[in-house]
């Protein structure tokens, strides 16, 4: 048999009488659709196995049509942990949407694919871990998926800069992000548009774009940023980076 194809699913679409379509994020031919014919019949074995969040590997055939035809699935990591937990599900959701709308369609990029294994990979051993879905999960949670953005951002070339002030080079006082600028910007050269930062959420982005996500699970609660902090880096840097400069709005 050829050697499979690997990838993440990222969302599944029935499509006519029993077929479903499966957009995938692969390792290495980026983003692309394939069609698993009669996959939700109640016999077949490959509609199980196209599911969001699931890591596979697969065996297409060329079709004639715009989507290869998917023959055989085999699941690498199916993420169980991380599908039955609610709280897991919706941070996942946010991840491959991201992805979907920062990929591009048949453009390799081996790094994105990696960084949303790893990502999947610490999300659904946190949720087993926890089957308790406690506070300091949701901050713990949140925490994985700022920096998962921060750093996809960075794998396709938007990384802000968060070192010193884009205008001047001043390492401080920062007082704002510019999304236009791509980075935080000094007391000195900070004007009405930009957005203000507060030194919390630099240091929690500095942090983030830094630290390894496995070590981010592992590291104590105290140590983790505030959910407030978080949601100023998701909304001031994150959305505002990708919309500036992808024309999308996570959600
Ligand atoms: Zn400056």
């Amino acid at each position: 048999m050829a050697e499979g194809i690997e990838a993440v699913v990222l969302r599944t679409l029935r499509y006519g009488e029993a077929d479903l379509i499966a957009h995938l994020l692969t390792r290495h031919g980026g983003r692309r659709g394939v069609i698993a014919k009669g996959a939700r019949k109640p016999k077949s074995r490959l509609g199980a196995r196209l599911e969001p969040f699931l890591a596979v590997s697969l065996q297409l055939v060329e079709s004639r049509g715009d989507l290869d035809i998917v023959r055989g699935v085999e699941v690498l990591a199916a993420h169980d942990a991380l599908r039955s937990s609610w709280r897991s599900q919706q941070l996942g959701a946010a991840a491959l949407d991201l992805v979907t709308r920062l990929s591009v369609e048949h453009e390799p990029n081996e790094q994105m694919f990696h960084l949303l294994r790893n990502f999947l990979d610490l999300l659904d051993s946190t949720a087993a871990r926890t089957p308790v879905e406690a506070i300091e999960d949701e901050r713990r949670g949140a925490v994985l998926l700022a920096a998962f953005q921060l750093k996809l951002l960075h794998v396709v070339g938007i990384a802000p800069q968060l070192g010193a002030c884009v205008r001047c080079g001043a390492a401080s006082p920062l007082a704002a992000y510019s999304a236009r600028d791509g980075g935080v910007i000094c007391s000195g050269c900070r004007t009405a548009e930009d957005q203000t930062l507060d030194a919390p959420t630099h240091a929690a982005a500095v942090t983030l774009m830094r630290s390894p996500l496995a070590e981010l699970v592992t590291r104590a609660a105290e140590d983790l940023p505030e959910m407030r902090v978080l949601r100023t880096v998701g909304s001031g840097i994150v959305a505002a980076t990708a919309q500036e400069h992808a024309g999308i709005r996570p959600r």
